[in-house]
């Protein structure tokens, strides 16, 4: 038996624990909350991390989902440095690392993702970072402080948002990835080289279609060598080759591991366990929306998901069904925003132009509709998207025609 019971137990300290505590509150639970989580600070936002926090002008308070005297206020237990290191499905137990054991009504995983590590010869040089948490971008910020050239491995959002950030700090940093052009996988290659102009634009270096072979250096980093043949000088590196979902703690529970590798959920969020929900960038949900399991790595996802798997845990029923969003800021210059999202696409329709010169939305259809829209200085673009994704409606002609010109009403577009 364990020594204590908690009706509503949060596992992971990140932003989808948090916002499903805040939404348990809301909407009027009664019972008592406890969020577990492994890092030293208080839930966080962690976009601010390749961003203001990164650049040193936020300080360590800015980025909080909540100030820390909100958590008592709402009188819910809030555990920092302390992680979740078993669970008992069948008892309904939860072991922790203080050794403590902690019965649960009702509970959520929110483990969140853990960064790819590139395991190549080199790779335990000194100032060779990668980016998750506050602390790790202290530690970039400290690297960076005496550095001349800052090498960047991959081309993907965090790699494009360290090097704009790095940009205004007045460092010259590269980019080595094996994409063509920056964000194309997501994005295709028209957006892609739009965001990779401006990155060169503003100083920015970046050598595409390679790949990293190694680091050479005395203790510390000194060099990057690529597979293509290039050695470029970097006194410092830092590494955005993506994430896997940190998916352990519910494999070893038992609970049903999903085809794209997160923790196997129903619309509800709900996991193979009864009265287990799943949140955030760990979730692999039935989407009611695109028809197939989804699971997605985006701020808004891992906040919209929190609170539906609050509203379920009070036994409202409901599906997850939000449109996901994601953003990512290139330095002040300014914001890509996108919804979808879309791995496959079959035609793509620009409205503006890449050019620079008052923004543009990119439409991705598939058979005719709507699957994603990306904007730059847009953003109303994305109601009409969001509609579309939502009706799916097959778009003839001249609803396409439309979506490319800025001066039809996209209200009418399909
Ligand atoms: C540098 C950076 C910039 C980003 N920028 C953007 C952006 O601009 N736009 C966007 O849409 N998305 C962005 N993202 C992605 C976004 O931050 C994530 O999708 C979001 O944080 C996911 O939240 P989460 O709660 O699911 O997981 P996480 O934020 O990963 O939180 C999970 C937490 O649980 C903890 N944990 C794991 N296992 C245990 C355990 N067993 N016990 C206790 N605690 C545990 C982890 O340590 C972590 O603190 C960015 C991510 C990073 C790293």
């Amino acid at each position: 038996m364990a020594a204590r019971k908690v009706d509503y137990l949060l596992i992971g300290g990140g932003l989808a624990s948090a916002n499903c505590a805040r939404w348990l509150r809301e909407e009027g639970a009664q019972g008592s909350v406890l969020l577990v989580g492994r890092e030293p600070d208080p839930p966080y936002n962690r976009p601010d991390c390749s961003k203001g926090y990164l650049r040193g002008e936020e300080s360590r308070e800015d980025p909080l989902f909540r100030p820390e005297t909100w958590w008592s206020e709402q009188n819910i237990e809030l555990l920092t440095r302390t992680s979740v290191t078993g669970l008992d499905l069948g008892a309904r137990t939860a072991k922790l690392s203080t050794k403590d054991e902690v019965g649960f009504e009702q509970a959520l995983i929110a483990t969140g993702a853990n960064v790819r590590r590139l395991n190549v010869p080199g790779c335990e040089l000194e100032n060779i970072h990668y980016l998750r948490t506050l602390g790790n971008a202290d530690a970039i910020r400290t690297g960076v402080a005496d550095a001349e050239e800052v090498v960047l491995i991959g081309g993907s959002y965090i790699g494009c948002e360290v090097a704009a950030s790095l940009s205004m700090m007045g460092r010259r940093a590269t980019i080595v990835m094996q994409e063509k052009a920056t964000l194309e996988r997501g994005f295709g290659a028209g957006a892609g080289r739009f965001v990779q102009e401006m990155l060169e634009g503003h100083g920015v270096t970046v050598h595409g279609e390679d790949e990293l072979e190694r680091f050479e250096g005395e203790g510390r980093v000194a060099r990057v060598i690529t597979r293509g043949g290039l050695e470029l000088s970097a006194d410092a590196v830092v590494i955005g080759a993506g994430v896997t979902p940190d998916v352990g703690l519910a494999r070893r529970a038992g609970l049903e591991i999903g085809e794209r590798g997160g923790i196997a959920c129903s619309s509800r969020l709900q996991t193979s366990a009864p009265g287990v929900f799943a949140a955030g960038d760990v979730c692999e949900y039935e989407s009611v929306l695109h028809g197939v399991p989804m699971r997605i790595e985006h701020w808004d996802v891992a906040f919209n998901q929190g609170k539906t798997a609050a509203l379920n845990m009070l036994g409202r029923d409901v599906a997850h069904e939000v449109v996901p969003y994601f953003y990512s800021v290139l330095g002040d210059w300014g914001e890509l925003e996108y919804v979808g999202p879309a791995s496959e696409w079959d035609e793509e329709i620009v409205r503006g132009s890449f050019d620079g010169a008052g923004g543009f939305t990119n439409w991705y259809l598939k058979d005719g509709r709507v699957v994603a829209a990306l904007t730059w200085g847009r953003s109303d673009d994305l109601e009409h998207a969001r509609r579309l994704l939502g009706e799916k409606p097959v778009l003839d002609a001249p609803a396409r025609a439309r979506l490319g010109d800025v001066d039809a009403d996209l209200g009418a577009a399909g």
